[in-house]
């Protein structure tokens, strides 16, 4: 029977090096590039999204052990590699991937994780999974932080993994590449948000949060939308953030005043 409890445990397994959460079979990795999950059911496992370089090495040599004999689905929540690059270690049944364009898939991986070499899906409508329980819904959100992002909802749990629509705790990547677009990045928040029942999110950078949470990676960006036009405004708006961290040489409150509803 299902925990009707959502709350995300620290994973002892990882402690050390990373931290791990965890919901009776669902498993939380945060950092080694993109935040990650796994829903282990008993004939599939889910992975959300596949970290990047020898962290993804890494990821995958930690969970292998609850792959084998199963059907192994990958959802990958965007393009970014920092979330796919591990995708070719798994020999996954499915990948669902955003609709992107094979050229756009193909210019940001790896050629071991080329749209010709692995056994992708393009979703273009919500992909409902029901087993053990459990209902999974793999959601695509449209334009936001990409040409196409997806977020995966684990309905019973009340559990939503909201890719890079959220990051917590940082200022977020804007990257025009591969179609980031703020003033469609609030709405796909809002939509998500007004459409689906859920109260514990997992953040594409960054620690699990709630929704209240999510919803302020809108208001951030309206804020900014809001000021950016009047100084001293937008003095003020800086001041709210000055907690957020910077990525460096790839995000800064600077930058996104600059990219903002671009
Ligand atoms: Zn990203």
């Amino acid at each position: 029977m299902l925990s009707s409890c959502n709350i995300i445990r620290l994973h002892k397994e990882f402690l050390s090096e990373n931290h791990n959460y965890q919901a009776d079979n669902i498993f939380v990795s945060i950092g080694w590039g993109g935040n990650s999950g796994i829903i282990e059911l008993s004939n599939l496992v889910i992975i959300i999204d596949t970290k990047m370089n020898s962290k993804a090495k890494k990821y995958y040599n930690s969970i292998k052990d609850k792959l084998s004999d199963k059907t192994i689905y990958i959802v990958n929540t965007h393009v970014h590699y920092d979330h796919t690059d591990g995708n070719y270690r798994y020999n996954a049944d499915t990948i669902f991937i955003p609709n992107y364009s094979d050229e756009l898939w193909n210019e940001s991986n790896r050629p071991e994780n080329a749209i010709e070499k692995l056994p992708y899906v393009k979703v273009t409508e919500v992909i409902e999974i029901k087993q053990d329980g459990y209902t999974i819904k793999i959601i695509p959100t449209g334009q936001g932080h990409s040409y196409n992002d997806i977020v995966v909802l684990i309905e019973n749990e009340k559990i939503l993994f909201a890719s890079d629509l959220f990051f917590n705790g940082y200022h977020p990547v804007i990257d025009k590449k591969i179609g980031a677009n703020t003033k469609k990045w609030v709405e796909a928040i809002e939509k998500v948000c007004d459409e689906y029942e859920f109260e514990t999110v997992v953040s594409g950078h960054g620690q699990v949060s709630d929704k209240e949470g999510f919803l302020r990676q809108a208001e951030y960006f309206n804020d900014i939308e809001n000021a950016k036009n009047e100084p001293d405004k937008l003095k003020q708006v800086r001041k709210k953030y000055h907690k957020l961290l910077n990525m460096p040489n790839l995000t800064s409150f600077q930058k996104t005043v600059k990219y903002n509803n671009k």
